[in-house]
């Protein structure tokens, strides 16, 4: 979509700290970080949220989720613990409507997902 913020992230418009790109998905640090990493990592083609993925159809939840690992192995965080967050609309905290997956660590993480 011209006007996400996220395409525009993906098509190299506006500029980011890349940590991992492969043909599907594109990882980046956060621009307000809520920990020491917090990496957020895009599918390339927009979906508006996770209540957008065919789940039956679409394999781009375990694009994500591979990316996540390997995310958390570039920023040294896979034996010491990270977490994998993805908000939905409103309610769940979801700013950003194209649907992107957090990572964060390099803190002992409290309960802060309420
Ligand atoms: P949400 O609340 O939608 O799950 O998370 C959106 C995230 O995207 C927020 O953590 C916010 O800091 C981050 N973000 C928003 N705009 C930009 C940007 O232009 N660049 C980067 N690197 N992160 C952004
Ligand atoms: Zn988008």
């Amino acid at each position: 979509m011209s006007d996400c913020i996220f395409c525009k992230i993906a098509r190299g418009e506006i500029p980011c700290a890349k940590v991992y790109e492969d043909d599907k998905v594109l990882a980046f640090d956060d621009i307000h970080p809520m920990a020491p990493v917090h990496v957020v990592i895009i599918p390339k083609n927009h979906i508006s949220t996770l209540m957008d993925v065919a789940a039956d159809k679409d394999d781009i939840i375990n694009h994500l989720t591979a990316a996540a690992q390997k995310v958390a192995k570039i920023k040294g965080v896979d034996a010491s613990g990270f977490r994998v967050a993805i908000n939905c609309n409103a309610e769940g905290g979801q700013v950003v409507f194209h649907l992107h997956v957090h990572v964060l660590g390099g803190r002992k993480l409290q309960d802060e997902l309420g």
